[in-house]
């Protein structure tokens, strides 16, 4: 699969370091932390979680000498701080299988590949996984989720464009069940633009899926685009109240100076975030490491 390079090297490639070139004088002092929060904002952590840090610095050091390197180690320790509570890694623990995990998000975040490279990702742990095609309103979604079955040689099923999504969410968990799948990893369509009609696919999914299982789906990923900053909060927003989402994956960190907004997400929301995205190629989902990242962010 081509070069694997470690998470922090393509993390760290394009992300903004704020707190660089940030220390004017040798003590904490306020136009030093206006400095730091300001920073943190632009790049993209929120004003509440920048507001936090900052409060938390003040609290521990402030007036006491402090350098340029100190200064970055205790913002990423408050960063670290904010975001050990929510990584939390999808375990397959789902009794009866097969594990049912409901992938939602817009076009473009990142939703085909990043399931291709979960069911990668669990395939390597030696689970079984077998895709669902259920986004069936893009003529293209089709045909690149089996695209990417073939090439990591995982089972799909898949229906005609157009066709009901719970039904092919039906025939999956049935044939995931005969065949005892552990993962069941099932694409949706992430229309946002009729947010009735996807409500509605997503409610009937919802429906066949626990005539089922009851305790289907036992996970609801939403998949986020980091270089879309704040708008990718607003999607948390919408997405929460269409789809009950029960945890985020984050995608294209390498392609981004705006890492920030992990942090806001996690403390705005609090939602387990599962892993990131750090580039296009099929190993290129990695655990979500919350200090590696705190401190490739601050
Ligand atoms: P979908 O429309 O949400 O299903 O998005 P796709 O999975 O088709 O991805 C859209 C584009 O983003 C494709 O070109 C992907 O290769 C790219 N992509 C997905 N994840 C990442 C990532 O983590 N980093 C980078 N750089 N590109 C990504």
């Amino acid at each position: 699969f081509g070069g694997f390079r470690k998470t922090s090297e393509r993390l760290s490639e394009n992300l903004a370091a704020p707190i660089t070139g940030v220390v004017g004088t040798a003590k904490l002092d306020n136009a030093t932390l206006d400095t730091v929060e300001d920073a943190l904002i632009m790049s993209d952590l929120g004003p509440s979680a920048a507001a936090r840090i900052r409060a938390k610095l003040t609290e521990k050091r402030f007036g006491l000498s402090i350098t340029e390197r100190e200064l970055k180690e205790a913002v990423a320790e408050e960063i670290a701080e904010i975001l050990r509570p929510v990584a939390k890694p999808i375990e397959i623990t789902a009794f009866p299988r097969p594990q049912v995990i409901l992938v939602i998000g817009v076009n473009g975040s990142g939703k085909t590949t990043t399931i291709a490279k979960l069911a990668h990702w669990f395939k390597e742990d030696d689970y079984g996984v077998m895709l669902a095609a259920g986004d069936t309103f893009r003529a293209a979604a089709i045909g690149q989720l089996a695209t990417w079955a073939g090439r990591i040689d995982v089972p799909i099923v898949r229906g005609p464009e157009g066709g009901d999504p719970a039904s092919i969410v039906f025939d999956a968990v049935k044939a995931a069940t005969e065949q005892g799948i552990d993962a069941l990893v099932v694409d949706t369509a992430g229309r946002l633009q009729n947010k009735r009609e996807l409500m509605d696919e997503l409610a009937k999914i919802r429906k066949v899926l626990g005539r089922l299982n009851p305790e289907a789906p036992h996970d609801v990923v939403l998949v986020l685009d980091a270089t879309n900053g704040q708008n990718a909060l607003a999607q948390i927003d919408v997405f929460k109240e269409v789809a009950g989402v029960t945890g985020l994956i984050m995608t294209k960190l390498d392609g981004t100076a705006r890492g920030g907004i992990l942090v806001a997400a996690a403390e705005q929301y609090g939602l387990p975030i599962h892993a990131i995205g750090v580039g296009e190629k099929i190993d290129d989902l990695r655990p979500f490491d919350p200090d590696l990242v705190a401190r490739v962010i601050a």
